[in-house]
């Protein structure tokens, strides 16, 4: 089993020494590489470039997420090469949500994450992985287009595919079988999602064409609301994530929400290596 941990750029002091514990917590996991994302539009370039830093000078295999939307080719190009100046050799390259319904891409810029993988390929040798829909994007006009949509990104010289989560592991299923048959044979990174707060998971969901299955919202309202939340978000991950090892998928990219707890619970659950270092909080 193999995986890696997402982590946001923090605003602020309280968000900032969140961050750092939640690292410094799953450090000793010794992930295949964590990764930082980026705010779409360059909102949280800044932030993006210090996080990754941060990652870096803990010794983590870093990838940068990259997001090409209302931006030219060459602010975009730049970006990257910042990140690499500091020692990044992965991308995550996106096209980051659109910031209108009738967004239109800038003429010198990139319009889809295909277009971005492409401009980053032409020079740069690291790894390019690239977002993946098992319950299809929200803008794609089928399930069919947005797996060709996906196909294009691979072509255009992605190396991996990191899903968005998902909970209705029967779907993930399906999708791998669907990528299977499009002659897919690049990793598949499961992205995977713990609950820690069900309504604030059903709300974000709601506005990234995720669903909440009807089963794990029942299992949270039949939860005793004195009893620990984050224990029900374990066990569900983990029963997703074991189904998941079950039927041959062992890569996991876990959302961590700078948050170590629940990561690190799924992962002892599932018997990964204990950590190596001891904690510090
Ligand atoms: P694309 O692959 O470009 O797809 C966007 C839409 O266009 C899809 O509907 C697709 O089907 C369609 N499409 C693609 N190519 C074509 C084409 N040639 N012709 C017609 N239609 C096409 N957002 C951030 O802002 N920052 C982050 O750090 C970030 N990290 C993420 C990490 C992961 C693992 C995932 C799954 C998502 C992440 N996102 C992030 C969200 C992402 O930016 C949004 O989902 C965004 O709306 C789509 O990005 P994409 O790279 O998948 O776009």
């Amino acid at each position: 089993m193999q995986y890696s941990f997402e982590f946001f750029p923090p605003r602020g002091s309280a968000g900032n020494l969140a961050l750092d514990m939640a690292v410094q917590q799953l450090l000793p996991w010794q992930p295949a590489f964590a990764s930082m994302t980026y705010g779409a539009g360059g909102t949280s370039q800044l932030e993006s470039l210090v996080g990754a830093q941060n990652l870096i000078n803990r010794g983590l295999a870093t990838a940068a997420h990259l997001t090409c939307v209302d931006a030219s080719q060459s602010e975009v190009q730049a970006t990257a090469r910042q990140f690499i100046a500091q020692g990044v050799d992965h991308f995550v390259a996106l096209r980051g949500d659109s910031p209108s319904p009738d967004y239109v891409a800038p003429a010198d810029g990139y319009a889809y994450a295909s277009d971005l993988v492409a401009g980053l390929r032409q020079w740069f040798k690291g790894t390019l992985s690239v977002a993946a829909y098992p319950e299809v994007h929200p803008e794609a006009k089928s399930a069919l287009t947005d797996l060709q949509s996906l196909k294009i990104k691979l072509d255009a010289g992605a190396d991996q595919i990191i899903t968005q989560y998902c909970y209705d592991s029967n779907v993930l299923l399906d999708f791998a079988e669907r990528l299977q048959r499009q002659g897919v044979t690049q990793p598949l990174l499961v992205g995977v999602m713990p609950i820690h707060d069900i309504a604030a998971v059903q709300r974000f969901s709601a506005r990234c064409g995720a669903s909440v299955p009807q089963t794990i919202v029942e299992r949270f309202e039949a939860f005793d609301q004195s009893q620990d939340m984050t224990k029900l978000g374990i066990e569900i991950a983990f029963e997703q994530c074991q189904l998941l090892l079950e039927n041959g998928f062992d890569q996991f990219h876990f959302y961590t929400l700078n948050r170590s707890p629940l990561t690190s619970g799924v992962l002892s659950a599932l018997g990964a290596a204990e950590p190596k270092l001891a904690c510090s909080a």
